[in-house]
């Protein structure tokens, strides 16, 4: 017999499982595997989100410092492409050390003219 599938049809009998089998038991537990596979993975991915957030604003506060023109670039690139775009940009940004400014003490390169932050010379 040909049976077309309805999402209504398997809502009802959905609903009709759970009404027939009552609330589910209070102390079901899962398995201790089980529990430390998801503990273990949520940490993962919630690791995962805090480096690239780190890494978010560690490459524009860089850029920011170093003077470049295209922080908020390098700040979009880092978010769609993640850690890799973060390494090409380290080998992609202005090169020098960064030292604190004699007037405003921010970091500044040390080759660059002006501070990025106040115009010093
Ligand atoms: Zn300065």
């Amino acid at each position: 017999m040909f049976k077309v599938f309805y999402p209504f049809s398997v809502l009802k009998s959905l609903s009709a499982l759970v009404l027939t089998q009552g609330p589910p038991p209070k102390h079901r537990r899962r398995p201790a595997g089980v529990v430390a596979c998801q503990s273990l993975l949520l940490f993962a991915i919630l690791a995962f989100i805090a480096l690239n957030v780190a890494l978010l604003f560690w490459v524009y506060r860089d850029a920011q410092n170093r003077g470049m023109e295209y922080g908020i670039l390098w700040l979009v690139i880092v978010f769609v492409f993640g850690p890799l775009a973060a390494i090409v940009y380290v080998f992609a940004r202005q090169k020098g050390s960064l030292v604190p400014c004699a007037r405003c003490g921010a970091r500044r390169l040390d080759v660059s003219a002006n501070c990025p932050h106040c115009g010093n010379a």
